[in-house]
């Protein structure tokens, strides 16, 4: 059987190049898309070439990026925008295949093994698709080809902005090898540092280990990277339809105080629940059953769940079902440092079907992006610093 050709196609500082595109004098300075807050809680969402050059990071708070950088213009996000972009994008990749993955707003893998007759190899394809994109569309793309997801996903990686690079079996020990851990797809925080404490730096250092030695401390993630790191991940591109749904929503967080009554742990309860319950609506979904987690101060942690009589996705339901749980299962022996509640047995709420796919992607995506500013505004100045209008 002859080799799939998969291409990843990744959309260069997305969110950067989209405003770029309208107020070209832009591309000219370091910039950053910055979320709309107030300045001193906004983080960068989004940089472009030149404020990378500052060490510009994502996710980092506006005050610090222009530490980095004091001339850095800051500009801010239009959502409608971008999935505009991303769907005119996705067009032109519909053109070559019907097999398209998408990844976030900005990615796609195309499994273009059966378009060979027509439109010409793999590398072809992606020649085509990086000159249409700027012709056609004025952002660029990185397209990275190989014969699996994990290798042209690295690829695409590799030569940006607006590269193409093909990473073949004859190559790939060269291109990759010699590559950090962490530029493998999947390979997170965790799994970066129990392997560098094995002494495994780079992607060459997993395939030269024991896969019985990576198994014993990675478990089955041993397995899949060993298989990644060879060049034997075999996991099909998955059309949309076939994409598995998630199998459960859920929100934590640690108080940088403890919490010591039932009001305040219904409080950060019904906080969390909200946040679950913007989910469960942006992605159409009701949750069946409850899960909650509560850790105490000597770091003990419980876990308990409960099947809903009733599904829904409301957050006051959510929060009372889940007080429930925590009020037949904590006599307060100590108090609680963190406590958490999850979205489980999640079905498809039918009536849901007519609403317009575009309206709530942008507004699922601008939720994430929100979620995780308020993510690493706790994480800065702990869970007291946001808090929600419904609970003062
Ligand atoms: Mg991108």
């Amino acid at each position: 059987m002859s080799d799939r050709e998969i291409l990843h196609c990744d959309l260069d500082n997305f969110f950067a190049s989209v405003e770029t595109f309208y107020r070209p004098e832009l591309g000219k300075v370091p910039m950053a898309v910055c979320g709309s807050e107030e300045e001193r809680h906004g983080i960068v969402l989004a940089k472009n070439q030149l404020a990378k050059q500052y060490g510009i990071k994502t996710a980092q708070a506006i005050w610090q990026a222009k530490q980095l950088c004091p001339s850095l213009v800051t500009v801010e996000p239009h959502y409608d925008r971008y999935v505009d972009f991303s769907r005119r994008a996705r067009a032109i990749y519909d053109s070559y295949t019907d097999m398209v993955e998408p990844f976030g707003i900005d990615e796609c893998w195309l499994d273009v093994t059966g378009s060979g007759l027509i439109f010409g190899s793999g590398e072809d394809i992606a020649r085509q698709i990086n000159r249409r994109i700027k012709e056609e569309i004025g952002i660029t793309v990185s397209v990275g080809v190989s014969f699996n997801k994990c290798f042209s996903k690295l690829g695409s990686d590799l030569n940006k902005p607006d590269g193409v690079t093909v990473i073949t079996r004859e190559n790939f020990k060269d291109t990759v090898w010699g590559l950090p851990v962490q530029s493998l797809l999947w390979v997170g925080k965790s799994t970066l540092a129990t392997l560098e404490r094995m002494g495994i730096y780079t992607i060459g250092d997993i395939c030269r280990t024991r896969l019985s030695a990576l198994e014993a401390v990675l478990g089955k993630n041993g397995k899949s990277l060993y298989a990644n790191a060879m060049g034997m991940d075999s996991s099909p591109v998955l059309r949309e339809s076939e994409m598995p749904p998630a199998k459960s929503i859920g929100r934590s967080v640690t108080g940088s105080a403890d919490l010591k009554s039932d009001l305040e742990v219904f409080r950060v309860l019904l906080s969390l629940s909200e946040e679950v319950s913007e989910k469960l609506r942006s992605c159409s979904l009701l949750a069946g059953g409850i899960q909650i987690h509560i850790r105490d101060s000597m770091l003990v942690t419980v876990e308990r769940s409960i099947k809903l009589e009733r599904p829904t996705r409301l957050a006051k339901e959510l929060a009372n079902e889940g007080f429930r749980l925590f009020k037949s299962n904590w006599q307060w022996h100590r108090q609680v440092r963190s406590i958490g509640i999850r979205a489980t047995r999640l079905e498809c709420d039918s009536s849901d079907f007519q609403l317009q796919f575009d309206y709530d992607y942008a507004k699922a995506l601008r939720e994430e992006r929100i979620e995780q500013s308020v993510d690493s505004l706790r994480k800065r100045y702990g869970s007291q610093a946001v808090v929600r209008a419904a609970l003062l």
